[in-house]
């Protein structure tokens, strides 16, 4: 069912502890942490505790839950004291565009210079 645990997807083993991360906040509907392949000093992701398959997906049956993923990647990019630098929320959608879990996740990437547009 939409939403529920996925056994074979990585993000939700991370949200049920089963595979270990470096969790950085979490909330009541939402788990952030760090990216095991940072392409900035902080690149963490955000994620929905239930499971969608992207973010489109996540905004059209769960808006408030997509709206908490944009809150704390805001409350990342503070507690990383990226914000008065500037940061970037990323959500990749699809293969051709760099997807490769398909857990709903925000990238949030901060620490350097960023250019636009991206690759
Ligand atoms: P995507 O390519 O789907 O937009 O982003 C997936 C991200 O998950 C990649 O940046 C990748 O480095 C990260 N990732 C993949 N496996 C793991 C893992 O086991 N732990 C963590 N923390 N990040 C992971
Ligand atoms: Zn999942």
């Amino acid at each position: 069912m939409a939403g529920e645990p996925q056994a074979d997807c990585l993000f939700c083993k991370i949200v049920a502890g089963d595979v270990p991360a470096t969790v950085v906040r979490e909330s009541a509907t939402t788990v952030a942490f760090r990216d095991i392949n940072p392409q900035a000093p902080t690149h963490v992701l955000v994620i929905p505790r239930v499971h969608y398959p992207d973010a489109g997906t996540l905004a059209v049956a769960e808006p408030a839950i997509a709206a908490d993923v944009l809150t704390e990647a805001a409350a990342v990019a503070a507690q990383d004291k990226t914000d008065a630098s500037g940061y970037r929320i990323v959500f990749n959608t699809g293969a051709g565009a760099g997807q490769t879990v398909f857990h709903a996740h925000a990238h949030v990437l901060g620490g350097r210079g960023l250019n636009w547009p991206p690759g």
